[in-house]
């Protein structure tokens, strides 16, 4: 595996003004190509604090990504600080020239133009990345000490520079991802580890997010198909709570599922406030199979939007088990889906009681002929409490509909 890091250039990212996000984006861009990324630093728009870090890590890694400080602005300096850290002029690059300085006939003061037009200035020997989206053209330089990449910060310029790079100097084997939900961390862990001591040559890690947890195998000489006989043989010993083995997210999971099922799905959310909906439809070709949602906050939305009784409400509360199934069948039938999910729950902070504690959430599921409800307890703050019942309420679903395939 060969060493990889990255360094994102922006005043901007060390002083919390904007979110890093890129810096995510790319290491995992790269642990995906076979690199093995072992360091993240960000610098503000000062050449010397740039070309310090570039030189620095170019000693220590054999690929050195660098996002952000490309475009035409007095702040964008690096290319200036690359070049002192390499010690390679800029020069201009004709073809670019030529394409800014058209774009530059755009701008009225001369001052302007001329900056756009520096942005034709390349490392020399630099390969060019040209730009998808935006003017900011990207650049590799490559040594026999390795390769450094410039890409433009705003991420969906960044994006499709760094897919063109990787897609010339993939290195290794990407690493595989058995995802599960509804088990521990340390379940997960030790199930993978058991199996894992049958084989030599994989490195073996645990990622946990909200209610998710990512067993990751590394190649670490098996190679790729071993890597695959490995992930499918964990796959299998954890049954139903693996969700996922080529990357897929959950969402997408419940999308392929219901679609390979022809079942509609339609949603009914209060705690939540649209997040289910939302993840469901950030995966493309949702509409293939997602119907809609009714985000039913205020107790006579949820009689009159979903025809929840009053007296269920009354004599129930708005989190419990009564609820939960009068909003699943009513969204299933009004928006006339095959299979709908509820969510009712307390977020908190503030709203606990003694019998119904923050972090009370009741789930429905409806179909045309049933619905069942399911109680949870989870854990954590408001936004924490929020994802996991959007988790839990995928995961309702995907559990009812692969029941169904079986
Ligand atoms: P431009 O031509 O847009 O100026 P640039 O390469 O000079 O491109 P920057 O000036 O560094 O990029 O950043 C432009 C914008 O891109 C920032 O305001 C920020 O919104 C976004 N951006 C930059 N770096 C990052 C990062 N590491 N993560 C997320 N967003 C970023
Ligand atoms: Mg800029």
């Amino acid at each position: 595996m060969r060493a990889a890091a990255v360094l994102v250039v922006g005043s901007e990212l060390v002083t919390g003004v904007r979110l890093d996000t890129n810096s995510t984006e790319v290491t995992a861009a790269l642990l995906a190509a076979g690199f093995a990324p072992d360091e993240v630093v960000a610098r503000p728009d000062d050449e010397a604090a740039i070309a310090e870090t570039v030189r620095r890590l170019v000693d220590t890694h054999d690929l050195v990504v660098v996002t952000g400080g490309l475009g035409p602005t007095h702040d964008d300096v690096t290319r200036e600080a690359v070049s002192r850290a390499l010690g390679l002029p800029l020069v201009p690059d004709p073809r670019l020239a030529e394409r800014l300085t058209q774009v530059a006939r755009r701008h009225r003061d001369p001052e302007a133009a001329a900056q756009v037009v520096r942005q034709a200035d390349v490392l020399e020997g630099a390969r060019v990345l040209e730009p998808a989206t935006g003017t900011a053209p990207g650049q590799v330089v490559s040594g026999p000490w390795g390769h450094v990449v410039l890409l433009p910060g705003p991420p969906h310029e960044m994006r499709p520079m760094l897919e063109s790079f990787l897609g010339t100097v993939r290195v290794g084997v990407a690493p595989r991802f058995v995802r599960c939900v509804g088990i521990s961390e340390s379940d997960v862990q030790v199930t993978a580890q058991r199996l894992l001591d049958a084989y030599a040559g994989i490195g073996f890690t645990v990622l946990a997010s909200p209610a998710l947890v990512d067993a990751v195998l590394f190649d670490a000489g098996a190679g790729g198909e071993v890597l695959d006989r490995a992930a499918a043989e964990i796959a299998s010993a954890l049954a139903e709570d693996c969700y996922s083995t080529d990357g897929s997210t959950l969402a997408e999971t419940v999308i392929a599922l219901a679609r390979d099922a022809r079942c509609s799905v339609a949603v009914a959310e209060s705690c939540t406030g649209g997040l289910l909906g939302g993840a469901l439809t950030e995966v493309p070709g949702a509409s293939d199979v997602f119907c809609g949602g009714i985000v039913s906050y205020a107790d006579d939305v949820k009689t009159s939007v979903l025809g929840v009784p009053p007296g269920t409400l009354q004599d129930h509360g708005a989190v419990s088990a009564e609820t939960a199934a009068a909003m699943a069948e009513g969204v299933r039938e009004r928006l006339g889906a095959d299979l709908a999910v509820a969510v009712t729950g307390i977020a908190g902070p503030g709203g606990g009681t003694p019998s119904k504690p923050v972090g009370t959430v009741w789930f429905a599921v409806a179909d045309a002929d049933e619905s069942s409800a399911t109680l949870r307890h989870l854990f954590g703050d408001r936004d924490g409490i929020r994802t996991r019942a959007v988790v839990t309420a995928l995961d309702l679903l995907r559990r009812e509909i692969g029941g169904r395939a079986r």
